[in-house]
């Protein structure tokens, strides 16, 4: 079998691989890139980041037309909505991003193969597709597989009625009745989209609270909003089985009647994808969560062997998976390039939206760390007002010596565009003071986080004076 020499050979063509690939063609190293699906992308573009957002954005426009015109003084009269439309607008708009990435691919001159890939010993991996296989050999190797739905004992997928998100994006019916299991990313952004088109929604959680990780305060808050909106949470609430029983799904947790619904959607984390991969034959080892193992410049425990994305640890999302891909393939061209993990943003696009950056007061508590914080309600902002959404607010937290910035949480309308701002301070080391003189054009949600940041010194503006200040004057 005749063996095609490259530079570097990518396996997976997800926000980690593809991005990797082009970064590499752009140094000037000769670069294939394998994934088994036909279109590339990843999870993010086909069934994961855009599917998800078209629907959640489809949806929230019928529910504006629905509940949020009428006060603006636009009437239109009886809506409602197409689903197939819907779905149909959303593969439209995702056929025609993994276009966009296979023309990037082909004007960098990336050989891209459709297969599976696997390890083949040291600087050899192997495309199989069908009965098909292709050897490529590697000066190095990327691992960028990406990950897959976390499944749960006794949940029985029948990647039809009990499914995970990929399903989830793609229901040709509203189920009348959903049950989601896992109030995270996954169960507050689909179990959105299904609400608003009528489904009745329950969400069980096995902790506490939802969306853990984020910001306690906030996400207390968010809840209010998302069972306002007609979401019903069942928090420490333990699964124990779900399965198709005479036509219904039925859902068992402990100490708690079973449920019976037309859908289960099962949210509850994703999975290194680090199987069949051939590791042993280079020597690349994972962890005990099956992620694989690396160092600070990305090389797993085999020489010549890169990791990157959601198969290596930290947050499962796209842009660090592609901020790695950069770094990762700029250090090895000798470049000094690293990840700054404290400054990457998380957004869950319900609405409104949550976004955050950096620690939370949580995190900043357990760590023994003095800090202030800074509050600002959406209620006190002219742009909210005037957009008729004022769910929300800005949280600053900044060190109480240095006044580093240190977290940022938003809750409102847009908050994933806004927390763009707050991640550029962190950056740059900003402190709260330097953020509260940013001069924020009016009027802009984004003022709001200028009035955080003067509130972690009890100088904004447009609220009321601390208790001690009015006291003190009267
Ligand atoms: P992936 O995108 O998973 O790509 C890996 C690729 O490798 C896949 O195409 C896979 O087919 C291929 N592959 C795996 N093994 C092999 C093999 N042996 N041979 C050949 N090919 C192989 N993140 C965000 O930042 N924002 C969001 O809004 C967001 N929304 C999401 C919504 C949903 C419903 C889901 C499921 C995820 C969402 N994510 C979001 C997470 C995001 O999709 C992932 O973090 C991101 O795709 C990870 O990129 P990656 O390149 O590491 O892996
Ligand atoms: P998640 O980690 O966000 O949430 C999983 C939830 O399931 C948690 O709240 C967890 O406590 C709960 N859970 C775990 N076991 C349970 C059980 N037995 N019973 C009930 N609840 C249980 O995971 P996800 O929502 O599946 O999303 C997977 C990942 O994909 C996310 O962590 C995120 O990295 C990524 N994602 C990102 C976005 C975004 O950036 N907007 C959107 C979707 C997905």
């Amino acid at each position: 079998m005749t063996r095609r020499e490259y530079d570097l050979v990518v396996i997976g063509g997800g926000p980690g691989g593809y991005v990797a690939a082009i970064r590499a063609a752009q140094l000037g190293m000769s670069v294939a890139c394998i994934d088994q699906h036909a279109r590339l992308g990843g999870t993010c573009l086909r069934v994961g980041c855009i599917p998800s957002k078209s629907l959640l954005e489809s949806t929230e426009r019928y529910r504006e037309a629905r509940h949020a015109l009428r006060e603006h003084g636009v009437l239109v009269g009886e809506v409602s909505f197409d689903l197939t439309a819907m779905q149909q607008r959303k593969e439209q708009i995702v056929e025609t991003l993994a276009k966009g990435v296979a023309a990037l691919c082909q004007q960098h001159q990336i050989a891209v193969y459709q297969g599976h890939g696997r390890l083949q010993g040291p600087g050899q991996v192997s495309v199989q597709q069908g009965d098909q296989t292709a050897l490529l050999g590697a000066g190095r190797i990327l691992l960028a597989t990406g990950s897959r739905p976390a499944t749960l004992p006794g949940v029985e997928l029948d990647g039809d009625r009990i499914g995970t998100s990929t399903e989830a994006l793609a229901y040709d019916q509203v189920p009348r009745r959903l049950v989601v299991i896992g109030a995270g990313y996954i169960g507050l952004e689909l179990g959105s989209v299904w609400s608003r088109l009528g489904a009745e929604v329950i969400v069980l959680e096995a902790l506490p609270r939802v969306l853990p990780g984020t910001d306690l305060e906030l996400a207390k808050l968010a809840q209010r909003v998302f069972e306002k909106q007609g979401l019903q949470f069942r928090l420490e609430t333990r699964v124990q089985s779900a399965r198709v029983q005479d036509g219904q799904c039925v859902v068992a947790c402990e100490g708690a009647e079973p449920i019976e619904c037309d859908r289960v959607l099962l949210a509850v984390g994703r999975v290194a994808n680090t199987q069949d991969l051939g590791l042993a034959s280079v020597g690349a080892e994972v962890d005990a969560r099956g992620e694989l193992v690396i160092g600070e410049d990305f090389q797993t425990t085999a020489a010549q062997v890169y990791a990157i994305g959601d198969c290596v640890r930290g947050p499962k999302l796209a842009h660090k998976a592609s901020h790695e891909a950069v770094a990762c393939i700029e250090t090895l061209a000798g470049h000094r390039a690293q990840v700054n993990y404290d400054t990457i943003p998380g957004v869950v696009y319900t609405h409104p939206e949550l976004a955050s950056v950096g620690k939370t007061e949580e995190q900043l508590k357990e760590a023994g760390v003095e800090y202030r914080k800074g509050m600002f309600p959406f209620l006190a902002s002219g742009r909210a007002r005037t957009l008729g959404d004022t769910e929300g607010r800005v949280k600053i937290l900044a060190d109480t010596i240095t006044d580093r910035v240190l977290g940022v949480h938003i809750l409102g309308l847009r908050a994933g565009d806004l927390i763009a701002e707050a991640a550029a301070a962190m950056e740059f080391g900003a402190s709260a003071e330097d953020l509260a003189h940013v001069c924020h054009a009016h009027p802009t949600l984004a003022e709001s986080l200028g009035e955080a940041a003067a509130a972690v010194h009890q100088r904004a503006i447009h609220v009321a004076p601390p208790q001690r200040a009015r006291a003190g004057k009267s």
